[in-house]
């Protein structure tokens, strides 16, 4: 037999795609995942790497970041936080439209090491700026956003708008029927930021469908679908049943306790965890996805429910269950995690603070079996400023 190229030993695997929680070695052979078993032979592998007291988990799927570095208000560059996270394969929402799109494909998604895929913005500019991209709605070309996907199936998996009262600015529900059409045009599904309106939430839920994604799910904004009261919305658990994907969207905006609170209490569990991780963002309290997943661990969440949301959820949200598994023959994108114990403070987006007593902490991150080496990350720009309130007191726990 052919040796296995790299050989993980002693870790405690959670793969929720493939079924398996517990103690299991993984083989990995030309990029890909040879075997899993409860043990497997040192002697069989050229480099054996030993995960005891670590986590094994599928690379992470991030179904809500802005990688468009240099071009956009918001990008980071994926492939140093990657590094650092876990985080395999990139989900860049809305950074690129029409117009902006071969740019991300030459310079951002071609030389890139991480997996990144995108939901192109209905817009045609993106989000150059910090928002009003759908306040002009001639950038709101359907043909020429249907002509852009179709060029780029390889890369576009959904269709994405931002709406609330900033981005729309005077156009109402109007751009949100718009990408309504685009996606329905292009068969792919539609990723739909709420905050605060107008529209209203009434106004946009009217617009989804099975498959759509609600991002910012648990924002605090006037959007939110639970009541003073703590009631969630009964339009939104029904359209959650009949297959609206709920994502977090964490960001700088979008992730308030007290909603989130409500929402786990009455049983409505987010579908997808996903970061938002942008210029901002990422001086925290958001900081990065293993510390967002770290805050659903620290309100009852256990660990493979939490990796569950970041890893096969999100592959079928985007209709690639083919992704976020280790199951044998699958690409060999993997992270190790430790799980400290400790004391944590973890804040939303108001810096309301909830003590926790456990940290997901990333220790390396792999892509088709390669180690991702860890690398130094380019300034913030002059304009990338934390709003006024969570200026201070943000530590990464
Ligand atoms: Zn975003």
């Amino acid at each position: 037999m052919e040796p296995y190229d790299v050989l993980f030993t002693g870790a405690d695997l959670v793969d929720p795609g493939a079924g398996l929680v517990g103690r299991y070695d993984l083989a990995v052979r030309n990029g890909r995942v040879a075997a899993v078993a409860p043990q497997l032979d040192p002697a069989d592998a050229t480099q054996v790497v030993d995960a005891s007291g670590q986590f094994l988990t599928p690379g992470l799927i991030d179904l809500h970041t802005h990688i468009y570095w240099g071009a956009t208000y918001w990008g980071i560059e994926a492939d140093p936080v990657a590094a650092r996270s876990g985080v395999t394969t990139w989900i860049d929402v809305g950074s690129a439209g029409a117009y902006t799109f071969p740019g991300f494909r030459e310079y951002i998604a071609r030389p890139g090491r991480a997996r990144v895929l995108s939901f192109l913005n209905l817009s045609a500019i993106g989000l150059v700026a910090p928002t009003w991209e759908l306040a002009n709605l001639d950038y709101c070309d359907v043909d020429l956003a249907t002509q852009i996907v179709e060029a780029n199936r390889d890369l576009i998996v959904g269709i994405k708008a931002r709406i609330d009262q900033n981005t729309t600015r005077g156009t109402g529900i109007r751009p949100l029927e718009l990408a309504r059409q685009l996606a329905d045009r292009v068969a792919l599904p539609l990723m739909v930021h709420i905050g605060n309106g107008p529209p209203s939430l009434r106004e946009i839920a009217a617009l989804l469908r099975p498959g759509d994604i609600l991002t910012h799910c648990f924002t605090g904004g006037n959007h939110r679908i639970a009541d003073d009261a703590g009631r969630i919305d009964p339009l939104i658990i029904e359209l959650q049943r009949a297959g609206l994907v709920l994502d977090i969207g964490h960001g700088t905006g979008s992730f308030a306790y007290g909603v989130t609170e409500a929402a786990l209490a009455a049983g409505v569990l987010p579908d997808v965890i996903s970061s938002d991780i942008h210029q901002l963002s990422v001086q925290g309290p958001m900081f990065d996805l293993p510390t967002t997943l770290s805050k659903f661990l620290n309100l009852g969440m256990s660990l493979p429910d939490v990796i569950d949301r970041a890893t096969r959820r999100p592959a079928l949200a985007l209709r690639r269950p083919d992704l976020g598994t280790l199951a044998p023959g699958s690409t060999a994108d993997l992270a190790l995690f430790r799980l400290e114990r400790g004391t944590f403070v973890f804040h939303d987006v108001a810096m309301q603070p909830r003590q926790g007593d456990q940290r997901l902490v990333s220790t390396a991150t792999y892509m088709a079996g390669t180690l991702l080496p860890r690398q130094a990350e380019r300034p913030l720009h002059v304009w990338a400023l934390l709003p006024a309130h969570q200026r201070t007191g943000t530590t990464a726990g």
